[in-house]
């Protein structure tokens, strides 16, 4: 079976992350999306519970994607899922750099290749570093993160920021 693993922090997930994972279930037999526990950075916006389950509840109708977690080196996770490679996506030029420069490093210290997809224009312009901002400030999250999990992601930074 073809996998790919998208690994991120999705704290919380995006519109932009589900249209990656969308694309993506079209191309591989399962999309595995992986998130990154870093022992550095314990803490976020959401714990890691709260963004499996997020992501769960985004991805629900999509019966070729996995929702995990995982630490330690992204090349070894690919490894022992058994995947063909490592996706990531690509918002602007300045996201290129530090993309390349991480898919060449993965690909020497393990032979994994990364491949990239490019985000859709009109989502291309959300991130989750934005979406935590909005979402402390008790903005709107409308058409930012899915709908299906806006209320709970709404009320989760209402609890805690006002
Ligand atoms: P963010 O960069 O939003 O904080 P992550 O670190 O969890 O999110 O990113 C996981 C992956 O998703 C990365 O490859 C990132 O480039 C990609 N990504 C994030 N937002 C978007 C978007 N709007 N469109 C396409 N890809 C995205």
């Amino acid at each position: 079976m073809q996998i790919v693993l998208y690994p991120g922090s999705f704290d919380p997930v995006t519109v932009g992350h589900i249209d990656v994972i969308v694309r993506a279930s079209t191309i591989f037999e399962q999309v595995v999306v992986g998130v990154l526990y870093n022992e550095q950075k314990p803490s976020g916006a959401f714990t890691m519970p709260e963004r499996l389950e997020l992501l769960r509840i985004s991805t629900a109708g999509l019966h070729n994607i996995v929702v995990k977690s995982f630490s330690g080196l992204l090349v070894d996770a690919v490894k022992n899922l058994g995947a063909e490679c490592v996706l990531r996506g690509l918002r602007t030029p300045e996201d290129l750099g530090p993309e390349l420069e991480m898919a060449r490093l993965n690909r020497h210290i393990s032979g994994v290749e990364t491949v990239f997809l490019a985000a859709s224009a009109e989502t291309a312009y959300v991130s989750a570093q934005r979406v935590r901002e909005i979402g402390r400030l008790g903005g709107c999250l409308k058409g930012l993160v899915p709908e299906a999990v806006r209320g709970q992601v709404e009320s989760k930074f209402h609890q805690e920021y006002t």
